[in-house]
């Protein structure tokens, strides 16, 4: 295993553990199971474990097999306040004590403000009291560092690194991903600034494993580096230097020692011009299904009327690419749940984007025919109570 640098000089594992689906038993989770894949992983020195509140079991798991083999020392857990539930300073302690006690300890590591996805979130957080109440827990030792982790655009996410003083941030960030969400932009800006990065979907959720098209696993077998799918991923993420951690949820143990072995072997600067090119052509391949042809290059940007044009594009290309839910689910949490919405159909049809777009899209007529396929009655509907509860005003 391999290890980089935390903001303070701890060590961590270049591999972590994405806990958010441990594996299964009835209705719940099998806790052999997962207990022998997690001290697999800690006897191969992953030492930084992920999980969040929300994650049904995740936590209290965690806690349990940590404290029932002396664990707790050797690893570093991150965890993550629900932020959307929190409507008051009170709200803050109720969750995070109740962390501690499914954690079974008395401090975080890396305590995340979860899922983020504009400036707005996380000015609501400070209106109930949440710097004061971070200093509290820091000062206390109760939280060892805190960040948040992050689905909004580029532009918001580089606000929200600005606004604080943050030790970590966790991003989603893969080859064909490198522009969308904060993106390779928002990678370097964390870097520069020193706030390690943890890299999250490193295989957009398996896909760039299990959903190649067949010409895309074709250049990846008929490259002669010998790499399957997913090592070619972890491979491209480790490359590059302000990569700290990337989570993987490993559920066998074959994919966790082949994930450990390339952890122990990749380094920065081992991709050469021929990996990039190889690389490029998997993405062309996979894009070759896209219904809209936008590069998420942003030339576009920004829209007097505030509409997310590649992040429309990109959701409506997911349908297609992945599912229609999995494309409507990211409009609805990437455009619709900001503060701000950014829905296509906010376009007044002034045209200053196409005048800008290199690769001559009708923006305005496809971003129509984006919306209506992105956003049907019923997920209008729950996008519009999720707006409700979500943007409720704060109680002091
Ligand atoms: S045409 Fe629509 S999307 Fe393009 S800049 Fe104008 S308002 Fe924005
Ligand atoms: S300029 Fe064109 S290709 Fe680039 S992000 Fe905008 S719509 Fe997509």
């Amino acid at each position: 295993m391999q290890y980089r640098q935390d903001k303070h000089g701890e060590k961590l594992s270049i591999l972590g553990f994405g806990c958010m689906r441990f594996p299964k038993k009835g209705a719940g989770i099998d806790m052999a199971e997962t207990e022998r894949e997690l001290l697999a992983e800690v006897e191969a020195g992953v030492n930084y474990f992920d999980t969040a509140y929300i994650y049904p079991g995740s936590e209290a798991a965690v806690g349990e097999i940590f404290e029932k083999n002396g664990l707790r020392e050797r690893v570093h857990i991150a965890t993550k306040l629900p932020q959307y539930l929190v409507g008051s300073r009170a709200a803050l302690d109720r969750y995070f004590n109740e962390e501690l006690l499914r954690l079974r300890t008395d401090y975080v590591d890396y305590y995340l403000m979860h899922h983020l996805t504009d400036l707005a979130m996380w000015e609501k957080l400070k209106a109930v009291g949440v710097l004061e109440w971070i200093a509290e827990k820091k000062s206390s030792g109760a939280i060892r560092n805190i960040g948040f982790s992050y689905h909004g655009n580029t532009d918001n996410f580089l606000k929200i690194l600005e606004d604080y003083d943050w030790d970590i941030c966790q991003i989603q960030y893969n080859y064909f991903d490198e522009l969308t969400q904060a993106g390779a932009d928002g990678l370097r800006a964390a870097a520069a600034k020193g706030v390690p990065v943890v890299i999250m979907e490193p295989l957009r959720g398996g896909k760039l494993v299990n959903m190649l098209p067949e010409k895309a696993s074709a250049i990846l077998r008929e490259s002669p580096r010998g790499w399957s799918a997913a090592e070619w991923s972890f491979r491209w993420l480790y490359n590059q230097s302000e990569v700290t951690v990337v989570l993987s949820g490993m559920n066998s143990m074959e994919m966790l020692l082949e994930n450990c072995r390339t952890a122990s072997e990749a380094g920065v600067g081992d991709f050469t011009e021929a990996d990039h090119e190889t690389l490029r052509a998997v993405a062309a391949e996979i894009r070759a299904r896209d219904r809209v042809g936008c590069t998420g290059c942003r030339y576009c940007m920004p829209c007097p009327k505030g509409v997310d044009i590649p992040g429309a594009f990109r959701c409506y290309n997911a349908m297609f690419i992945e599912s229609k839910t999995a494309g409507r689910f990211q409009y609805a949490q990437t455009v619709g749940l900001t503060k701000e919405p950014a829905f296509a159909t906010q376009c007044i049809g002034c045209g200053r984007c196409e005048q800008h777009c290199p690769q001559s899209l009708p923006i305005r007529e496809k971003l129509k025919e984006a919306d209506r396929a992105l956003r049907p009655l019923p997920y209008k509907i729950g996008i519009n109570v999720a707006r409700k509860f979500m943007f409720r005003k704060a109680k002091s």
